[in-house]
């Protein structure tokens, strides 16, 4: 098969030919249809993600495509099936993926960082009776591709995990992928949104999904602004882009008790975790929460609402690109990401 093959960190990517993988037992092997280009693929390349172990590498892990082989012990899914997976498979066995979690299953496998991904054109998913979601036939691909990791992981961090609700006031730093779909799922839960980025093209696209107020993050006090916009404070603020700063900004735009989700990696540089404002959360009793993707046992909710057209995540993608054109966008991500969501499809 061809593939997106990474041999060094921070190297050249290469589009070649390797090996058509095989299914493993409880797994499946699925035909990529459409996959989505993430910051997370930046991280993997840059070496900052640990689970990355062994070169070469093929990142990628957003993917939406149809069942190709399926292992011994695979109970639910055959050859031909139309399938999307969270980018956390968890085991099926233990304690936190019994209990719907397997979003934090201590055994978690993750397509693109603990084994191949899908900038390829087949992809193993491991332990496919738990990870596995059919495709609803009105959802396209690349809405599905979608999401495996940016939009699943929004939904959850603002349902699951902050537990917005309406007439909330919701303040997303970052509009990139993921931070469009906290624009968009924030709106359809009736809350008010002030989106904050550093790029004037990703805040027209948060304009356009709903998004009541947009912040240029160009120096100035982004919390102030929040703050004087709010009168008082976010509700709920959400780092959607992994920095620092902008987990700062997050943080200090909340109002008393209110409720910040990270969202974006923050991986530690050069051995140093990022400075976070202690104060302010102790002084006015802010919750610190992380969110960590989503369980394919929560999908059925999230389709729904898509399926009535109350969220359009086929809105979000901007456009669709080949693997060759995706290895050379790929190193840009962390200076010139485009606005909305880049989709692959690896058979053009
Ligand atoms: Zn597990
Ligand atoms: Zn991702």
């Amino acid at each position: 098969m061809r593939a997106m093959v990474m041999d060094s960190f921070g190297g050249p990517l290469r589009v070649r030919e390797v090996a058509d993988p095989e299914p493993p037992e409880g797994g499946v092997v699925v035909r990529v249809l459409a996959t989505g280009l993430c910051r997370s693929d930046w991280h993997a390349w840059m070496g900052h993600d640990d689970d990355v172990k062994t070169l070469p590498h093929v990142p990628g892990h957003e993917l939406a495509g149809v069942v190709s082989a399926v292992g011994a012990g695979v109970a639910n899914w055959s050859v031909g099936d139309r399938v999307t997976s969270p980018f956390v498979e968890g085991c099926g066995a233990c304690e936190w993926c019994r209990s719907g979690n397997a979003q934090v299953c201590p055994a978690q496998q993750q397509p693109g960082f603990t084994h191949w991904g899908s900038f390829a054109e087949y992809v193993v998913i491991h332990a496919a009776d738990t990870n596995l979601v059919a495709i609803p036939g009105a959802v396209t691909s690349e809405a599905a591709a979608s999401l495996g990791c940016r939009f699943a992981t929004a939904y959850r961090a603002l349902t699951g995990r902050a537990r917005v609700e309406a007439g909330e006031w919701v303040t997303v730093v970052g509009a990139g992928g993921v931070g469009l779909s906290a624009v968009m799922i924030a709106k359809a839960m009736g809350a008010a949104v002030i989106a904050v980025d550093r790029t004037a093209g990703a805040l027209d696209v948060a304009k356009r999904l709903g998004a009541d107020h947009v912040l240029v993050a160009d120096g100035r006090d982004v919390a102030a602004q929040v703050h004087a916009l709010t009168g008082g404070g976010s509700h709920v603020a959400v780092d959607a882009v992994g920095g620092e700063q902008a987990c700062t900004d997050s943080i200090l735009s909340l109002c008393r008790r209110g409720r910040h989700v990270q969202v974006g990696l923050l991986p530690p540089l050069d051995g140093q975790h990022p400075r976070i404002p202690m104060a302010r959360v102790i002084g006015w009793e802010l919750d610190l929460l992380g969110s960590h993707g989503m369980a394919a046992a929560d999908y059925p909710g999230m389709l729904a609402l898509i399926g009535r057209g109350d969220l359009r995540p086929q809105d979000l993608v901007e456009r669709v690109i080949s693997l060759d054109e995706a290895a050379t966008l790929l190193p840009t991500l962390d200076t010139a990401s485009p606005a909305g969501m880049t989709m692959i499809d690896p058979r053009i």
